[in-house]
């Protein structure tokens, strides 16, 4: 555990959380900073990344890359995605040598039952969120103490106030990205002249599943396309309570 982290740990014990402690130290830290305190707070074998492989998950991976590319990276595969991100997931994995990527499936179980005829993400996207997104990634995350996500407070929504290191429940949830502007990605993206995902070239800003993402118009933010027309702008696994 570094230093920095030991003492705010140290200091704040009696008044706040492990992760209110942590998020204190973490506050005004780089990316890399907060993913080596990560590493260094719970170990390679109790530490995740979580990635879509989308429209700016680049960054983030490329990051941690640098700081370690064996971390673990859990990948939702849906069964609803582009055939587009499957192969921009190969491409960074070669790119940057990424050496532990899960690719985590549903429980054919679980969709045979409820999904037996893939409507269900129209007729009740919450429970085909559930048991594509929501069920695997709790199973994924099982073996690890804390996670590691790509979310942004630019993003807006239910992301305009989150802070660098949380507690979700029984893990620490860090993220990295929290206080990064828009321009940081890009400018990482550009120094590492990283490749940008496919369909971006089509007018996708955010890509997820087939049936829940759409263009985006010049005006619009980047997430007006997921789930267009409906009230759900969050799939779950961000406020999920892992155990
Ligand atoms: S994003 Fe859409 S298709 Fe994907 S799991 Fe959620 S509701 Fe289903």
């Amino acid at each position: 555990m570094s230093m920095i982290v030991q003492q705010a740990l140290t200091t704040d014990a009696a008044n706040v959380s492990p992760a209110q402690a942590l998020d204190r130290a973490l506050r005004d830290a780089s990316p890399a900073e907060v993913i080596e305190t990560a590493l260094k707070t719970v170990g390679r074998e109790q530490l995740a990344l979580v990635s879509s492989f989308g429209t700016e998950s680049a960054a983030l991976l490329k990051v941690m890359a640098d700081v370690d590319p064996a971390i673990p990276v859990i990948f939702l595969d849906t069964g609803w995605l582009f055939e587009e991100t499957l192969a921009y997931r190969d491409t960074l994995v070669a790119a940057l040598g990424l050496r532990d990527v899960r690719s985590i499936k549903p429980l054919e179980e679980a969709l045979s039952r409820q999904d037996p005829d893939r409507e269900l993400w129209f007729s009740d996207p919450d429970a085909c969120c559930r048991i594509r997104k929501v069920e695997p990634l709790a199973r994924a995350l099982k073996p690890f103490s804390a996670w590691i996500n790509g979310r942004k407070r630019f993003q807006g929504g239910a992301r305009a106030e989150i802070s660098v290191v949380e507690d979700d429940g029984a893990k620490l949830k860090f993220n990295p990205f929290a206080n990064v502007s828009r321009e940081e990605i890009e400018a990482i993206y550009k120094l590492a002249k990283l490749p940008p995902h496919p369909l971006i070239a089509s007018g996708y800003l955010s890509v997820g599943c087939m049936p829940c993402s759409s263009r985006t118009a010049p005006d619009e933010d980047a997430r007006a396309g997921r789930w267009r027309g409906r009230q759900k702008t969050e799939c779950g696994i961000h406020t999920m309570k892992t155990s």
